[in-house]
Order: C-alpha cells, then structure tokens, then sequence
C-alpha cells in the first residue's frame, strides 16, 4: 500500500548535481556557496542581511543571544509552535511566556500579548502558524509602545506575505520586526537536510549573528591590519553553527524552485477547501498569503462522534499518516515541571489542541492523493467500515 506522509521533501536530480559539484571541489565547508545562498535568501525575502546556520533552532538561539536575552528577561511567544520555539528562550536563561491564540487563524493573539507584558518582557516571538502570517503591524506597534524586540518564527512561512497599506510584504523583510527566522528542515517549504536562516536589516545584529554563529570570533579588516592577518579576535562566547557549503548548494538550488513549491501547495489545499465539508479549518484571511505550509482541520470531535485517536487510526490503515501541530507547550512534562501552568487560563489553545489535525500536504502530491485523503475523511466520519484498498 502507498502511504502518504504528513509532509516530505521535493529532491530532484538539479539538486543532486548541484552538491555533488560541491563534494568534488575543495572547499566542502565555509566557501563561497554559503555567501551566494545567504544573498539569494536575502534577495527572495527581501531583507539586506541573511546569515544561514545549521538549523532553524541555532537560528532561533542565535537571534535571541543577538538581542541579549538574558537570566531575568520575558519572551512572549505561542503555545501552538514546536518546541524548538521556546527552548531557544530557555537556553539563554530567560523564561517564555505564552499568550493564546485566536481559534480561527490559529496565531497568536496580539490583545492576549498586550496582557502579558510585564516590566521584565524584551521580546516578542510570534510564530506563523502554518505558513499563515500573524498580524505583524499590530505586534510591532505593541513592541514600539514598549520598547520590545520582535523575531519572527517564520519555520513555517518562507514565500508568504502580508498586505499592508496596499502593498505585499513578504515575510522575511522584517518589516515589523527586528529578524526573521526560517528552518530547511526536510519538512519545510525547501530544504538543505538541516539547516535555518536569520533574516535582518539591522547591521549590528548582522555582524553579531555571524560572530556567534562561528565561535564568537570577530575578523573585521581593521583588527588584521594592525595585528596581522593571521589575527583573530573572540569577543564573546559563540557557537560551532555553520552550514555546509553542500547544504548551502542545495539550497540555492531548492530556492529556485520555491515559487513553483508554494504554488503546488496552494494547488493541493484548494482540492481540500472544495472536498472536505463541514470540518472547521485554519482560517486563512485576504489580506494574507499563507505558504501553506500545514493543512489544519478543526473537527470539534465532542460532535463528531469519533474520537481522534480512532480517525488518526483509520487514516493510517488507509495509508494517510495525519498529524498533530502541536500539543501546547506548557502541557510538556519538562514545562509542566518547571512552570505548572493551568491550561484553563488558555481556552482557545485547548480547544484548538482539542480538535486539531494536520492531513498530508507537500508539493510532489498528486492531485489524485488529495482528492483520496479528502474520500477517506468523508468515508471515516461517515461511519461506513469497508472500503478499497488504495493501489
Ligand atoms: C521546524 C521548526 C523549528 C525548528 O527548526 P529546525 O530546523 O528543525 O531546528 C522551529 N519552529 C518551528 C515553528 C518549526 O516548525
């Protein structure tokens, strides 16, 4: 039986070839492949500065330590993201602070942060929630007023855009933040194996992302002019985060594809909207491009007369491995343990976590594997048990 998976990458023989160049010449690490990628990222995005790290959780770290959170300090982020999310507070010794989402678009709420900063907050982490773009002018206002950083977590969002004053803003410019992070995790938009990238027009925390990214070393021209070229200077305490130039090869060669990846999705998730009735789904608004990047069903099981477990299940002996984003963060036992967070002070994140299901979505479906995903679900929750076999 064929099984369709949750998510999976696109790999084609251009992108081969393009790492095998990289394999035979000399430099397999730190050449000039991570230069060009990072341009290209910065280009797509349209954000001056891109630096690419080994994966979207060092780009998540990085671009906290950047902005000096530290021991004391508050980051308010999402209950609804992967755990990578608020780790990347908790490594630098501040604490995350979640604020619940707004049920229908499955972002986080701008008034629930507005209720959560307290004199100890310093940053603002929003997610984009399945590639959907959260409200970025409203965020940044909030932060402006209080004098807050704002990273995106945008593991999700590489290629969407917001609408603001008329215009498409692609997210990745920072527009209405200080960075932007992406992951090229093989479930995401592209891919490099491992891989991440932060986003920023800010020329100090782009020279400070590249230090920490390779040790807390600084190499600037005027400190090996005076000392020597062979000098080096380490500053602070950073990181080995570097990306391949292999993987670096790859991803240049999966960006040029994107569009082409995003538009695919959006394809899929149409014969999803037009096949699957009566199921709550992630609203995805105007004034937004989602990229798509999980396909949500909200099913408020309580009157669907099947439990999840059971759908989950009957999905997969059908060959459709469906999936939950995510179980909130506060319910982790290693969150629970250190915070004890009662999840009745987050009832929309409940709810959500209490109806959510992720169907197959990624580029190389066929048309025909979503309408059978779409067939199945009608079938299960119709309470029929024989069917096909899928060939
Ligand atoms: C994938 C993901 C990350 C982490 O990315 P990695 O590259 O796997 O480290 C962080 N946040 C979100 C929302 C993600 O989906």
């Amino acid at each position: 039986m064929k099984i369709i998976p949750y998510g999976k990458q696109c790999v084609d023989n251009l992108d081969i070839a393009e790492v095998v160049k990289v394999l035979k010449s000399d430099w397999i690490t730190q050449g000039s492949k991570v230069h060009e990628f990072e341009k290209a990222i910065a280009r797509y995005c349209n954000a001056k500065y891109a630096v690419v790290v080994s994966s979207g959780t060092a780009a998540l770290h990085l671009s906290c330590l950047a902005i000096g959170l530290n021991k004391g300090d508050e980051a308010i982020t999402s209950p609804i993201t992967f755990l990578a999310t608020p780790n990347s507070v908790l490594y630098t010794g501040a604490r995350p602070v979640f604020a619940d989402i707004d049920y229908d678009t499955v972002n986080i709420n701008p008034t629930e942060i507005r209720n959560k900063i307290t004199s100890k907050t310093k940053v603002i982490l929003p997610v984009h929630f399945a590639g959907l773009p959260c409200d970025m002018p409203e965020i940044y206002k909030i932060a402006k007023n209080k004098g807050l950083k704002v990273i995106e977590d945008a593991c999700h969002a590489l290629g969407a855009e917001y609408k603001y004053n008329g215009k498409w803003i692609k997210i990745g410019s920072c527009k209405h933040s200080d960075m932007t992070v992406f992951s090229f995790h093989p479930v995401k938009a592209i891919t490099t194996g491992e891989g991440g990238v932060i986003t920023t027009n800010n020329k100090l925390l782009y020279s400070k992302l590249l230090a920490l990214r390779s040790h807390g070393v600084y190499k600037t021209t005027d400190i090996s002019t005076r000392k020597g070229s062979w000098y080096y200077e380490m500053r602070e305490l950073g990181f080995n985060y570097r990306l391949t130039d292999f993987a670096c090869a790859l991803g240049i060669s999966q960006l040029k594809k994107l569009d082409r990846f995003l538009e695919r999705r959006r394809e899929i998730a149409l014969i999803y909207d037009r096949n699957i009735v009566q199921q709550g789904k992630q609203l995805c608004g105007y004034n937004t491009r989602s990229a798509r990047h999980l396909y949500i069903l909200k099913m408020d099981f309580k009157y669907n007369k099947i439990k999840r477990i059971e759908l989950f299940n009957k999905l997969k002996k059908m060959g459709i491995n469906a999936q939950v984003h995510y179980i909130p963060i506060y319910r982790q036992y290693y969150y629970k343990k250190i915070y004890a967070i009662n999840p009745l002070e987050y009832p929309n994140t409940e709810k959500y976590y209490n109806n959510a299901i992720s169907i197959p979505l990624f580029p190389d479906m066929k048309n025909r594997d979503a309408v059978y995903v779409a067939d199945a679900l009608a079938h299960i929750l119709s309470g029929k048990t024989k069917r096909e076999k899928y060939e």
